[in-house]
């Protein structure tokens, strides 16, 4: 089985988000599968010279310039890097210019991206390669299905939706400066409220549509998630399938990490010396208290903004908070101030910092996570892993994959977390006294804490899940 993933962001190569890690991850655990998967992405500036040895597989035009299809590999993963200068190589990140705004041509940037799979897929590519399944995630890969449709090739498609906030919208006098069909927006599969939403003509188009947790799967056709699109979702008579994602067990695995002092399930004694170093790195005094995590964009989606009113009673019960972010510069500021009130309980540090994400899972009793939704989420499976309790909203992939505390879960033994019901100020607040009670109940919490270690959240069974969805849509 040939694939060819289409992908806006790949770890090691570039990352906003949980979807980079998704495409860095599954190449390699479909690999044991008999899949085949190429990871088509754009050349941002200065990625190709990571590739190593590469070659020219495709020459051609991308809207209105020159542009190449580069093959390269980084570590096992095989890489398409699409080369069109005019769109990807300048400052700024894969989305945002560097005075943090949306970059102005960002539909045809990622039109681009699609029409070069739709070239793969016809068989474009000199090397002869080509894909059974092709598989888009995110409304940057939502138009490839749809050109798929519109030029009559016969290759079934997968679109994944990482997160239906983001949906590609774009003024309707840019149909024909996108190549797409006057037909499409007539029979209503590209407009929306009068624009063109990509990620809904995706969703329309695709062969399957798949979301990242079997719960975001039922909430994406609920008006309150949906976000204008349950009503597109809920049309298709498959409906949306949820494949949990899973983590990098090689780059995420205290047993092994090189960033931390390593510890196991078994052996956990020294992620005490984990802590102590977090707790200097961030200046923090011990308290005795249970020493919680943010790691995250700073956003209202992540329900961050409910943050500093509730640090206070938490810091003085005892309870201790590191936070790494950025993101909303209110809710930045907000976290500084309740820092600089609650110096030396509550300490942020503004920016992305992969290198200390790994030291702050491995130093930390609870990682804090209040979403008002999130399709997987990965810094749950992470704390899980390192030992770091997650305390998280019910919502998507949060609910999947930890197992509230309740007098029931704690009797059997088989709690992982603490899971807060609603996403307001209110149960943060109760979440985060919970979590002070159990941490102080150390039996319960050396359990809970375990259990979370051992759970198996790899990618095997979430790759076996897309290999078989490959299997029923492949001629
Ligand atoms: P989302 O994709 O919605 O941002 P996820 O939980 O799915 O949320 O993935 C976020 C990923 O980005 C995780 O790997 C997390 O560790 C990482 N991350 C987020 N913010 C930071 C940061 N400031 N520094 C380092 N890593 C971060």
């Amino acid at each position: 089985m040939q694939v060819l993933s289409v992908t806006s962001e790949c770890v090691p190569l570039v990352k906003t988000g949980g979807l980079a890690d998704v495409a860095g991850a599954l190449p390699e655990a479909l690999a044991g599968m008999d899949v085949r998967m190429r990871t088509l992405i754009p050349a941002y500036a200065g990625l190709i010279g990571k590739l190593g040895k590469t070659s020219v597989v495709w020459q051609g035009e991308l809207f209105g310039a020159p542009a190449r299809i580069v093959a390269g590999k980084i570590g096992a993963a095989e890489i398409l890097a699409v080369d069109a200068p005019h769109l990807y190589d300048r400052e700024g990140g894969p989305y945002l210019d560097a005075g943090g705004r949306d970059h102005s041509d960002n539909p045809a940037r990622f039109a681009a991206l699609c029409r070069a799979a739709v070239e793969i897929a016809k068989g474009g590519l000199s090397d002869g390669w080509t894909p059974d399944v092709v598989h888009a995630h995110d409304w940057q890969g939502a138009l490839a299905p749809v050109y798929l449709k519109s030029e009559g090739v016969d290759i079934p498609s997968v679109l994944t939706i990482h997160n239906i906030a983001f949906q590609g919208l774009a003024h309707k006098s840019m149909l024909k400066a996108l190549d797409l069909p006057e037909a499409m927006w007539a029979d209503g599969t590209l407009e929306f409220w009068d624009q063109i939403n990509v990620l809904k003509a995706g969703i329309v188009c695709a062969t399957r549509v798949t979301t990242v947790s079997p719960s975001y799967a039922i909430e994406l056709q609920r008006e309150r998630f949906g976000m204008g699109l349950h009503g597109v979702i809920n049309a298709r008579s498959d409906g949306v399938r949820g494949i949990l994602n899973g983590i990098d067990d090689a780059v995420w695995n205290p047993e092994i990490d090189a960033a931390i002092t390593p510890y196991s399930a078994k052996s956990p004694k020294a992620k005490a010396m984990n802590r102590t170093a977090l707790l200097k790195e961030f200046g923090l005094a011990d308290t005795g208290g249970p020493l919680a995590i943010v790691i995250s964009r700073l956003t209202d989606q992540k329900g961050l903004d409910l943050l500093p009113d509730a640090l206070t009673a938490y810091a003085e019960a005892g309870g201790m908070m590191a936070i790494l972010g950025t993101g909303d510069p209110v809710i930045e500021a907000r976290l500084r101030q309740s820092a600089e009130r609650l110096k030396g309980r509550v300490a942020i540090k503004i920016g992305y910092d992969e290198g200390l994400s790994h030291r702050m899972f491995a130093g930390a009793d609870a990682v804090v996570i209040p979403s008002r939704f999130e399709p997987c989420g990965l810094t749950q499976l992470y704390g899980l892993r390192y030992g770091a309790v997650p305390v998280v909203a019910a919502t998507g992939g949060l609910a999947d994959t930890v197992i509230p505390a309740s007098p029931a879960s704690i009797g059997a033994g088989v709690a992982t977390g603490v899971m807060m019901r609603e996403t307001d100020g209110l149960a943060l607040h109760t979440a985060l006294c919970d979590l002070i009670a159990l941490y102080a109940d150390q039996p319960t919490f050396a359990k809970m804490r375990k259990n979370g270690m051992t759970a198996d959240f790899g990618w095997a069974r979430s790759a076996a899940a897309y290999a078989a969805l490959y299997g029923e849509i492949a001629k």
